[in-house]
Parts: C-alpha cells; sequence; structure tokens
C-alpha cells in the first residue's frame, strides 16, 4: 500500500513508521560526558533518551530541553533502556549495577562518550592513561602541542566533552585522558599516540579485586592505536613489561626510564632530560621545566615524547614545558607564610602519588593525610616518612589505621575532623624553611563532597591564617 497522499508526500502513518526506524540511543548519566553525547547523537540523527538515576543538574536539563531530547532521571525505564539500539554509559556507573547486568545479559550494546565521539571525527587522537598523571600529562602535552601552535582540543575527563567539541569545534588533535573505565567501554577509537603513564593498584572494588584485570584494562589503550603508530610507556614499571611488550606489537615504541645508562631512550642523567632518539635535551627539574617532583619528570618525560611525535619541534617543546601551570590540588603551592610553603596535594588520593609528594621536597615536613582508606599499605613510605616528616596531622572521621602505622615513626601525631584546626595545628608545628603538605592518601567522601571541595576549603584555610 502507497502511504503518499495526493501531494506526493508521505502520510503521517508512514511518517511514524519512519521515525520509529531511527536507531535509538539512551545515554546513562546526565553529567558532562553524557550531555555531550546526547547532543552529538541528536545532530547525528539517533533517537536519543538520557536516563540518569540520580537527579540531573538544572543546568543540563535546560541543555536537553533545548535539543528536544527527552530524559528522566532519579530512575532508569529499563524496558526502554533494554529495547535501545545503542547505549552510552557514563564511566561512573559500575558492571555491579543491576541495570548494566541486564544489559548485558541482553546483548546490548554499550560503548563509552569517547568512542562514540570518536566515531565522528577525522582529528588524530593522543591518549593518555595510567594510574596517576593522567591529568597532569594530558594537559601538559596540551599546552606543548597549543604553543607550538597546533590547532588542538583537550577532552577525556578534563573541560568540555569530548563529544560535545567534536559537535561544536573544528580541531585537528585531540588530547584525550582515558581511565581505565573508560577504555572498558572503547572498541575502535584510533589513536595515533597512546600514552601509560604507570600502574599501581588502585579502583581494584571495580575490578573483581583482581589487580590483573586492572592491567588488562589499561593494555586495552595500546590495542587502539593505528598500527605502526606510536605506544610511550614507562619502562621502569617492570611489573606489566610482559603485559606492555605484548600489547604493543606492531607499534613504534617510544619507552621512557628514570636509569640514566639507557642510552636509546627517553631518560634522566645528572638532572638533565634526554629525549631520545630526537636529540633534545632539558635541565631537570626547576630551570626548564615548570612542574617539580620526580613524578613529574616521568609526566614531562611522557608529555614530551607524545609532543615530539605529533611533529613539535625542541624549541617550542622547551618552551611549553618552562610555561605550563598544572591544574589546581596536584601539588599545588598555595602560600608561603612565616618562610613556610603550603602545599594542596588533595588529588593524591592513593599511596603511590602520596610517595612522590613526600620525595618532591628536601625540607621537613608537616604532612596532612587521612580520608576513606582505599586499602592502603602505609610500610610502603615508611622509609621516605621517617626521613621527612616531622609531624602528622591526621584529617579524618576514622584515624585509627595511619595512627597505628605511623605513631612510632613520626615524633609527633596529632588527629582530628576538622580542617581549619588541622590547618592551624600546621602552622603551630612548621618552623621556617618546612612544608606543609596537604597529600591525603585517602579519598575525600568522609568529611568533603570530593577532593576538590577538601583542596578548596585547604586552600581557605590557608590563606585565612
Ligand atoms: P590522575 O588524573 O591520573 O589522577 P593527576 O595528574 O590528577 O593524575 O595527579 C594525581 C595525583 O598523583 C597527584 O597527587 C599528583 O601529584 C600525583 N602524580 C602525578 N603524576 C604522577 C606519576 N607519574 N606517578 C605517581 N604519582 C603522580
Amino acid at each position: 500500500m502507497d502511504h503518499r497522499n495526493s501531494t506526493g508526500n508521505y502520510s503521517i502513518s508512514n511518517i511514524e513508521i519512519e521515525i520509529n526506524l531511527k536507531r535509538t540511543l539512551t545515554i546513562l548519566g546526565a553529567g558532562e560526558s553524557g550531555i555531550g553525547a546526547a547532543l552529538l547523537g541528536k545532530a547525528k540523527g539517533y533517537d536519543v533518551f538520557v536516563s540518569d538515576y540520580g537527579s540531573i543538574s538544572n543546568e543540563n536539563k535546560s541543555q536537553l530541553n533545548e535539543a528536544s531530547i527527552e530524559f528522566e532521571e532519579r530512575k532508569h525505564s529499563i524496558l526502554r533502556i533494554l529495547k535501545s539500539d545503542l547505549i552510552i554509559k557514563s564511566p561512573g556507573i559500575p558492571e555491579s549495577a543491576e541495570l548494566i547486568k541486564k544489559l548485558r545479559s541482553n546483548g546490548n550494546l554499550i560503548i563509552s562518550e569517547i568512542e562514540f565521539a570518536g566515531k565522528y571525527t577525522s582529528a588524530k587522537l593522543v591518549g593518555i592513561t595510567g594510574t596517576n598523571g593522567k591529568t597532569t600529562t594530558t594537559l601538559l602535552t596540551y599546552h606543548i602541542l597549543k604553543e607550538a601552535g597546533f590547532n588542538v582540543g583537550v577532552a577525556g575527563n578534563i573541560g568540555k566533552s569530548f563529544a560535545r567539541q567534536v559537535l561544536e569545534e573544528d580541531y585537528d588533535w585531540y588530547v584525550l585522558e582515558l581511565s581505565s573505565f573508560q577504555l572498558d567501554d572503547t572498541y575502535e577509537l584510533k589513536l595515533e599516540i597512546a600514552v601509560l603513564l604507570n600502574i599501581t593498584p588502585d579502583h581494584l572494588d571495580r575490578y573483581d579485586n583482581d589487580y590483573q584485570k586492572y592491567i588488562a584494562s589499561k593494555m586495552r589503550i595500546f590495542h587502539l592505536v593505528h598500527l605502526g603508530r606510536h605506544a610511550v610507556y614507562w619502562q621502569d614499571d617492570t611489573q606489566c613489561g610482559d603485559d606492555i611488550a605484548r600489547a604493543t606489537r606492531g607499534l613504534n615504541v617510544r619507552p621512557f626510564s628514570l636509569g640514566g645508562d639507557a642510552a636509546e631512550i627517553t631518560h634522566i642523567q645528572n638532572d638533565r632530560l634526554f629525549y631520545v632518539p630526537f636529540s633534545i635535551e632539558v635541565s631537570a627539574p626547576r630551570a626548564d621545566i615548570s612542574i617539580k617532583g620526580l613524578h613529574n619528570m616521568l609526566n614531562a618525560m611522557a608529555a614530551g615524547n607524545a609532543a615530539l611525535l605529533a611533529g613539535v619541534d625542541g624549541k617550542s617543546l622547551l618552551r611549553g614545558l618552562k610555561t605550563f601551570k598544572n591544574a589546581e590540588h596536584r601539588l599545588e603551592s598555595v602560600r608561603h607564610l612565616e618562610e613556610v610553603e603550603y602545599i594542596n596535594d588533595s588529588k593524591a588520593t592513593n599511596l603511590d602519588s602520596v610517595k612522590y609528594a613526600l620525595d618532591a621536597f628536601d625540607t621537613p615536613i608537616v604532612w596532612i593525610a587521612g580520608g576513606v582508606d582505599k586499602g592502603n599499605d602505609y610500610s610502603l613510605v615508611e622509609a621516605l616518612v621517617q626521613d621527612k616528616v616531622k609531624a602528622l596531622i591526621c584529617l579524618g572521621k576514622d584515624n585509627s589505621k595511619l595512627i597505628t602505622s605511623f605513631e612510632n615513626i613520626v615524633p609527633m601525631v596529632k588527629t582530628t575532623d576538622d580542617l581549619i584546626k588541622a590547618v592551624r595545628w600546621a602552622k603551630e608545628l612548621a618552623e621556617p624553611g618546612d612544608t606543609v603538605l596537604l597529600s591525603p592518601a585517602c579519598a575525600s567522601f568522609d568529611l568533603f563532597d570530593n577532593y576538590e571541595d577538601r583542596g578548596d576549603k585547604f586552600r581557605k584555610a590557608v590563606l585565612a591564617l
């Protein structure tokens, strides 16, 4: 039967059929990445539905309304979602969520917002992952490329979502921060350059407490690289050496190392950083690199290698390393007061990052730590703490583990759940030449909304001294 009316157009019933034939896209989670994906999906002709089990911010709701995108909050309409052709899942939703288990057993296709956005851009992509240092290295790589005149965007967990930028901008390059959760639902993204910074145990609750599964998730980044293109990784991370060797087969590998005798690869020797095989040499740390600490030298090697592989010249690299300003809450210098420097490292939510933070200072340290313990083995930093920390102020609801771990190691241990009090004590305990370091080794949710909230309140308290 022909549904065309007298003017030759299809009748309403036929249009309905056509609408029903549109591919349906459900987006789970209405944060920045979800909203970006929804807007891009709508622009690409999908029938888009957004579902969030929590509440959606007013600003995000009005963006969805403006684009005539249907949404629901504080619930999931499971039957409707199960019928979707494509699902984009926020990286925050764990595999153990009932809805995800149902979708998996139903065979629904679930991808990340990064995977989805990648389908609609031909820009060249640099992907950066690792347990620690992702944001710093992503921002640094972006900064170097931008300073060198590249038409480049930055996305991932930073600022505007990748999907929104693919829709609204026209960049030739993107630098993407990729968490393991994002990598888990990413299959065909094509990277020009992949960077793996390090792997230490973290987020194991999301990987069945199986470290090998977490490692496998990180290795996915190399499977996303075009054959023959570039893989940058930390050579000294020996625990994963075999996995890395397997995952990078067929790629152009560019490892970096702290080892001074590594003539073939990028390395540090006598406080100088050698980008091999680019014949570029940089004085490390301070003089040529704005960020400090051994961990940041590793980040500078990784970012520098990525930038050089992208085509940046040595002069621009130097300029980028010199003028970079890191994001807040990462060894952020808040203030010098009475010859004491106050450092906000609130983002240090695991022990490995604290190790590097303690290592970054040559002065005696008044260390503020604590919060929600994620299974820390404090013996890993015992020697460093003994060497550098003159006082420990435990800041958390339950400080017992910190206290028992350090009461026989640090001359002075105090305990509180009040940040203002902690900062005042720190001022009393610190002498000229000392450093007061907030580097918690723990998550923040016992006393704060998140690590940003903790860092902001610390900064405010320090500035009020
Ligand atoms: P991520 O985005 O992976 O969480 P950030 O750059 O935000 O990484 O840094 C998080 C914490 O880890 C900060 O405390 C920072 O000082 C520390 N850190 C940064 N780079 C490294 C590294 N390469 N190795 C270990 N710790 C690091």
